[in-house]
């Protein structure tokens, strides 16, 4: 294969190719590299190549005349007009995959920029094809043409031996390459893993295979989308993902909002530098606001009948342990997607699509479910959402500085809950005020408050103000508090529900629980709550320097 290099510089192209395995390429003559240098092309008499950029601007751009006169030298030479290649930041970046599809292409020329770059009409007429070898600016091409000429040629027949194959190497299939070591066994106390010197190839395939997936799930989790994974090795991949990297942020500039994959769990909800949403603390309780899908609370005996059919359903559904998938993003609006698998269809018998959308806006976050059965059946579900609040919000305050006031509310009592932890609504109680309860610890001692056909509430500080206000559409049915008790835990839930937990007037029988909807095929169903947090007052300096 022949190179056909052209470049103001042509010896830092040369130089770093002369040695090693390209060096053997070269001398065994599977390739050959030809440079030419534009400032002999050049028809200007003090033999210029570059000019200074029309409209102005800093920098010298590379001039037409010489790149194109040097260009009809190459083809001359090659006795064709072989594939023009521009080294550019504004390519695409160069990947192995281009490398296979160059290296089965014929030979190349390559033009190598210099200063800033070439005159436009230059890669308008004669460029095929602009490559980058990342986001970043180097001084000239010449760097990048010696980085193509370096991967495309170790793939052509006989550059590497046999014992230097590149089929088991990084991005050949997808993922990088396993952890790799050699003699000795042992050093300084670090000694080799055990099973690459068992001798069983079988086990150390499958190690190696393992240690690729975890280690680009560590390393390059954005590769998941190009490699071939079965669904276990998928699920490895998935939780070797590091945190941070299954995080998205959405913003409005004055809301910043944190979402993660998995559950499309809120995770963060900051406003003028304060943290609204608790941060999880296995001590208390380590969710944050999972989605409650397709159930609500606890089941009785921990089963749903569907269809005369039992189906095992762990509390809160399954939605919370899912991985969803982006399917729409912009700075200040996310969509994420679940879809049935084989396995949600074993615990629950439907085909659906769940989308979850949050948006800030105005500061303020909204928070819309869809629902769509894309089955031949009927289905039923109901959803919930389940944010817990910091609660004190501001340093110096207590839980018991804290008050919810209740939206509108046509009945304020609350049903009980009976020992097995059954709702009760043929015993209730009340614990408001004129609408507005006071927190305290023992208001949860019989788990969560639950009120019917509320649909908003303000949770704040009476000292400072600061608190959060929850708003939810008329889908929802209930709106339920709750803190762990019995202890201190500094959060508290404020939970719009469509369907509810266990009663104790009811069976198993999922369609008849309170709150459970029903979708035609091709029906689809969505519902909005909304997150305000409320700032209160600006933090007082000076009583802060008075305590
Ligand atoms: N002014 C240009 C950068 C010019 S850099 C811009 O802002 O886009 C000078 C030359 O270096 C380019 O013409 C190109 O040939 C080469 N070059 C710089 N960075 C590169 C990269 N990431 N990939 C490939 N070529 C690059």
């Amino acid at each position: 294969m022949k190179f056909y290099v052209m470049s103001l510089f042509p010896k830092l192209v040369t130089g770093a190719l002369d040695d090693s395995i390209i060096g053997r390429a070269l001398s065994k003559k599977i390739i050959s590299i030809e440079t030419f240098n534009i400032r002999d092309y050049t028809a200007d008499k003090h033999r210029r190549t570059d000019d200074y950029p029309y409209g102005g601007g800093l920098g010298m751009i590379m001039q037409a005349q010489p790149v194109f006169d040097c260009y009809t030298e190459v083809c001359r030479r090659a006795g064709k007009r072989p594939k023009l290649i521009y080294m550019s930041p504004h390519g695409k970046p160069f990947t192995q995959k281009k490398a296979h599809e160059l290296s089965k292409g014929g030979d190349i020329a390559i033009l190598c920029g210099h200063y800033e770059g070439v005159d436009r009409r230059i890669i308008d007429t004669i460029v095929d094809e602009e490559i980058s070898v990342g986001d970043y600016i180097l001084s000239g091409g010449e760097l990048p043409a010696a980085v193509l000429i370096d991967a495309v040629s170790r793939l052509l027949d006989g550059t590497l031996k046999t014992s230097e194959s590149y089929m088991e190497e990084s991005f050949e299939h997808g993922l990088l390459e396993y952890p790799q070591y050699t003699r000795p066994e042992e050093y300084e106390g670090m000694r080799v893993p055990e099973v690459l010197l068992s001798g069983n190839q079988g086990e150390i395939d499958r190690w190696r295979r393992r240690e690729s997936i975890i280690l680009t799930a560590k390393s390059r989790p954005d590769l998941i989308s190009k490699c071939e994974l079965t669904a276990a090795e998928k699920r490895l991949f998935m939780k070797n993902i590091p945190e941070e990297s299954n995080i998205y942020t959405i913003t409005d500039g004055k809301l910043t909002v944190r979402v993660k994959r998995l559950g499309a769990e809120l995770c963060s909800v900051v406003k003028s530098g304060v943290e609204y949403l608790w941060q999880g603390d296995e001590r208390y309780w380590k969710e944050q606001a999972p989605i409650l899908f397709p159930t609500v609370a606890r089941s009785r005996n921990g089963v749903l009948r569907i269809e005369g059919k039992d189906y095992p359903m762990a509390s809160h559904g399954f939605a919370k342990k899912m991985e969803f998938s982006v399917q729409a993003q912009s700075e200040n609006s996310i969509t994420l997607k679940i879809e049935d698998t084989p396995e949600t269809r074993e615990i629950y018998p439907f085909s659906f699509r769940f989308l979850m959308t949050y948006t800030v806006e105005n500061g303020e976050l909204t928070v819309i479910s869809r629902v769509e059965n894309i089955g031949d059946n009927k289905m039923w579900f109901t959803y919930g959402g389940h944010p817990g609040f910091n609660v004190p919000l501001r340093i110096g305050e207590s839980f018991e500085d804290y008050e919810i006031e209740l939206g509108e509310c046509a009945d304020p009592t609350v049903p009980a809950m009976t020992e097995d932890m059954f709702i009760d609504f043929s015993n209730r109680r009340r614990v408001d005020e004129d609408g507005v309860i006071s927190l305290n610890r023992e208001l949860f001692s019989n788990d969560a408050l639950i009120y019917e056909k509320v649909r908003s509430c303000t949770l704040r500080s009476r000292v400072s103000g600061c608190g959060v206000r929850v708003e939810a559409d008329e889908s929802f049915n209930y709106l339920a508090f709750w803190t762990r008790y019995p202890g201190e835990a500094p959060y508290v839930c404020i939970e719009p529900w469509i369907g509810i937990g266990k009663c104790a007037d009811e069976g198993t029988l999922f369609r008849k629980r309170r709150g459970v909807l029903s979708l035609k095929p091709g029906g689809d169903f969505s519902c909005k709550y909304k997150i305000i947090p409320i700032a209160g007052k600006k933090p007082g300096r000076k009583t802060e320097a008075n305590k």
